[in-house]
């Protein structure tokens, strides 16, 4: 071995499927154990207990061990009651079995530890797994450290009163003296500051007040006082500090008498140093907004003995923190890469507080699948929409459990790569067969690589995962020839991510293993057989019957949820799921449907597919974000698509402007809104991704809704009739019902009686299938013949009561039909704002991420929404009467929830 790693560290060549960290060389067995040096033992269990900790964190793996002593046996030595007890004491409800299991590798005397990922089992016990927590408190006159289990109701406590101590002094909170001992904290705590506020002091001198919650006497009568004083300052300011604030004495006794720091042999100078030292290292944790830092001060009170100067007595004010101290970083790993590292404070607090989003008036809308507060440490909170397919019927759906045989799925995609490869049915069945199982799922992909986010490998014809009840789940990586050998190992590669993904995104919280195998065609069982790594797993890690619909439903987290449009809203990530239709479409097979026309009608979820599709071509062609390019018509959608980095976004007209050297693949979203009176985008794009070489054509899909035209001039798409290979998005979910309603009443007056060149006949047909898939009424109301002035009141008048109805300006957009119409509503609008008392910020659709409302025109707005959305006289002006109902559309669409169409009179 080149350089010697420190213990314990992730092993990066292993045959394991998972991760495996090494902890080195470990003396087990009871006997042995007992006869080693406690020093050599505390270190091996705290090398132990870290892997432990940082597995549990992150989804769970294996410990590897060498068995240091020679002679040892495991099943008549044991492992070591030491061992055993330091890990029950990491897990949450102290069961042992339930997280980990032991195996024995007689060939190179290794102790291999398996274990499950961390899972909080009541809404009580902590998050994640610590072995401590860096945290403080006062109790009366003591200090104590938090414990890993107390740490979640002490940090719930600290994120409630951080709201309310906002506006408070310093100092113990105000209460009312209804009991003594309160009054009497109190009491000390002002005598407590008036003697702070000292500078000269006698021997012997008696304090007319005692330790407290905010008073701690030390004294030190020792040459060894700054190195004393170092060790615990860290503990009584994050105590002090977590607990109102308070003062700590140093040179007076138990009792309240001042003794003084010897003058010999303190030197305050040094002392100085040693408090500001620690105070720099303190780490914080805010829930809050305003982030101050730690404030405490100290100083040092000369003490007298007859007259002459005989020592100091150095007093620390702390005041108390808005958030969380700690005295040092919390105690806590991880592993992030392939590092072992410990989380920072704010790290370990985001997680250990970790909650599912408040979605109040949104609960209804959408149920929650997969709730943060019972899963696995890094999972976030999955919600379907409440109007469509819940989580259990969409893998009943797409993975249903039969009781008999052997089920491919998807049936289509299983169909088409057994006659594309002979051969291939046949080499699954005799796995199957040498595997005895009788019954179970064989799931296809194309490349099971890319449904988990790995790039594919091009000899791969497919990947195919077994899951059984009474087998371990396995994934086959089938590959035509393999020169290079890379077989094994790149099964292994998606094994070990998808078994964490089940974990970490699915919320999988058992015991969980994939096996990879790698198979290649043309072969026979033997020859497989005789190129198997081995991989073994606990008879634990074999699924049950129960778990296998579990695990299907993990599995379909993972490939149907998508990060929500609203967690920027929340400021808090969580994942909607998919429509079975938009998963179809996502998981075509872009070898062969290089160009696709994805019509949607609006509110179907183009630009989530837009997004995820442009996420899935990086991964099936293994190419960077600057290879693919993202078109639209407005700058906002532009800047949103451009804040997930994960492609080239640009508008049309910078497009035709531009060169894209790098550019393979395109993706273009509302396409009906281009224009082509600036150049042929449509050629340019098709130039692109037919590249110039001989090699491969790229992606170009384009997603276009013509209901949704917002002018009356050529788009530059291809006629209708060549706009094919097609796919139809119609189930709505962004709109409530109510709103829907008006929607579908427009678009059938669009198609009934068209007024611009659209492909109607086609709409018509879209149309038939169209659905409301949100769970939601909401509300839409219409006024006619308003002058702006009324529109101006009813608007300022609505908006305050939608804040004091806890909606905020992120909730809200003003949509005008012109962007000078905007202009003229702008300051109209700050005007009777102002005069209504109402600090409101008004901002561009560009700014859609931003905390203002947003007033601009329509046109802009085109892609966006809000929960709440007025139209302000949405009628196009006269020369372009031909689409008025479909600006209607534009506006009515953009709204989530409630909306308001307000018409001036003079329309
Ligand atoms: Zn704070």
């Amino acid at each position: 071995m080149a350089m010697q790693k420190s213990h314990p560290y992730v092993e990066l060549f292993t045959s394991y499927p998972d991760r495996v960290v090494n902890v080195g060389k470990v003396i087990f067995g009871e006997r042995a154990r007992n006869k080693t040096e406690s020093i050599l033992r505390r270190k091996q269990i705290g090398n132990i207990s870290q892997a432990a900790c940082a597995l549990l964190n992150s989804g769970g793996g294996v410990i590897k061990a060498e068995a240091e002593n020679k002679d040892y046996s495991y099943e008549e030595h044991g492992i070591g009651q030491d061992i055993e007890k330091a890990l029950t004491e990491l897990i949450p409800s102290k069961t042992f079995q339930k997280y980990f299991d032991f195996e024995y590798m007689r060939g190179n005397n290794n102790v291999l530890i398996f274990v499950k990922s961390w899972c909080g089992d009541s809404s009580f016990s902590p998050r994640i797994c610590s072995l401590g927590t860096g945290l403080c408190r006062r109790s009366l006159t003591h200090t104590k450290t938090v414990s890993p289990t107390e740490a979640a109701q002490f940090l719930t406590e600290k994120a409630v009163f951080a709201r309310r101590k906002h506006d408070e002094k310093p100092g113990p909170r105000p209460k009312k003296a209804l009991l003594s001992d309160v009054q009497q904290e109190d009491n000390i705590y002002v005598s407590a500051e008036r003697f702070y506020r000292r500078d000269r002091l006698f021997v012997d001198e008696k304090l007319n007040f005692t330790e407290s919650t905010h008073v701690e006497f030390k004294n030190f009568p020792t040459k060894n006082i700054l190195k004393r004083i170092k060790e615990i300052l860290a503990n009584y300011i994050s105590a002090f500090a977590n607990t109102q604030g308070g003062f700590l004495f140093i040179g007076v006794d138990d009792k309240g008498t001042v003794v003084g720091c010897g003058k010999d042999i303190i030197n305050i100078y040094e002392l100085k140093g040693v408090i500001e030292d620690v105070k720099g290292k303190l780490p914080i944790a805010h829930f809050c907004s305003s982030l101050p830092g730690m404030e405490f001060e100290c100083k040092t009170m000369e003490v007298y003995e007859n007259q002459s100067l005989y020592g100091y007595v150095c007093a620390v004010r702390i005041q108390p923190v808005c958030c969380v101290v700690f005295s040092d970083t919390p105690d806590s790993w991880t592993v992030k890469g392939n590092e072992i590292t410990r989380m920072t404070a704010q790290e370990w607090t985001a997680l250990m507080m970790a909650t599912d989003p408040e979605i109040s008036d949104l609960c209804q809308a959408f149920s929650a699948e997969l709730s943060v507060s019972c899963a696995p440490p890094l999972t976030k909170s999955v919600f379907s929409n409440s109007g469509l397919v819940c989580l259990q019927d969409l893998q009943k759906s797409l993975f249903p459990v039969n009781s008999n045989g052997i089920t491919y799925k998807p049936d289509s995609l299983s169909k088409e790569l057994f006659s594309e490869y002979p051969g291939l049915e046949d080499l699954m069945k005799a796995q199957m067969k040498e595997l005895q199982c009788t019954r179970g799922l064989l799931i296809f992909e194309k490349s099971w690589a890319v449904a988990v986010g790995l790039p594919k490998s091009q000899c791969v014809v497919c990947d195919a995962l077994l899951i059984a009840a009474d087998k371990y789940p396995m994934l086959y990586t089938v590959t035509e020839e393999d020169p290079s050998g890379v077989g094994f190992e790149y099964s292994k590669r998606i094994a070990q991510t998808l078994k964490l993904n089940l974990v970490n995104d699915g919320g999988y919280a058992q015991k969980v293993c994939v096996i990879p195998r790698h198979l290649q065609l043309g072969t026979n069982i033997q020859q497989n057989r005789d190129s198997r790594v081995q991989v073994k797993y606990p008879f634990t890690y074999v699924l049950s019957s129960t778990d296998v619909s579990d695990l299907l439903q993990s599995l379909v987290i993972i490939l149907l949820s998508f990060r929500s449009f609203l967690s920027d809203k929340l400021g808090c990530e969580f994942f909607n799921l998919l429509t079975l239709k938009q998963y179809e479409i996502l998981t075509k097979n872009l070898h062969k449907f290089k160009k696709l026309f994805i019509y949607g009608l609006p509110g179907t979820g183009k630009t989530v597919v837009a997004l995820s599709i442009i996420e899935r071509i990086k991964n099936v062609f293994c190419c960077d974000s600057d290879e693919i390019l993202y078109i639209c018509e407005n700058l906002p959608l532009k800047t949103i698509v451009e804040n997930r980095n994960i492609c080239q976004a640009v508008t049309r007209v910078a497009f035709l402007k531009g060169n894209y050297p790098s550019a393979k693949h395109v993706v273009i979203d509302e396409a009906q809104n281009f224009r082509s009176e600036n150049g042929d985008w449509y050629d340019k794009a098709k130039r692109i991704t037919q590249g110039n070489g001989p090699g491969e054509p790229g992606v170009l899909w384009i997603f276009l809704d013509y209901l949704q035209t917002s002018h009356p001039f050529l788009c530059g798409l291809p006629p209708p009739s060549e706009q094919y290979p097609q796919e139809w998005l119609t189930v709505g979910v962004r709109n409530a019902t109510q709103i829907y309603s008006t929607m579908l009443h427009e678009m059938q007056n669009i198609v009934d009686s068209p007024q611009i060149d659209i492909p109607f006949e086609r709409l018509k047909m879209l149309l038939n299938e169209a659905k409301c898939g949100h769970p939601l009424s909401g509300t839409c109301t219409v006024q006619t013949n308003w002058e702006k002035d009324e529109i101006v009141t009813y608007v300022a008048v609505t908006c305050s009561q939608y804040f004091q109805n806890g909606y905020s300006g992120k909730d809200i957009a003003i949509l005008c039909n012109t962007a000078e119409e905007a202009k003229t509503y702008l300051r109209l609008l700050q005007h009777k704002m102002r005069r209504f008392r109402q600090d409101v910020r008004f901002t561009k659709a560009d700014a859609v991420l931003g905390n203002g409302i947003v007033l601009d025109s329509i046109r802009r707005f085109s892609g966006l929404e809000r929960n709440i959305v007025f139209g302000v006289n949405p009628v196009p002006n006269p020369t372009q009467m031909e689409i008025s109902d479909s600006l209607k559309l534009c506006v009515v669409s953009r709204a989530n929830l409630h909306l308001h169409l307000l018409y001036e009179s003079n329309a």
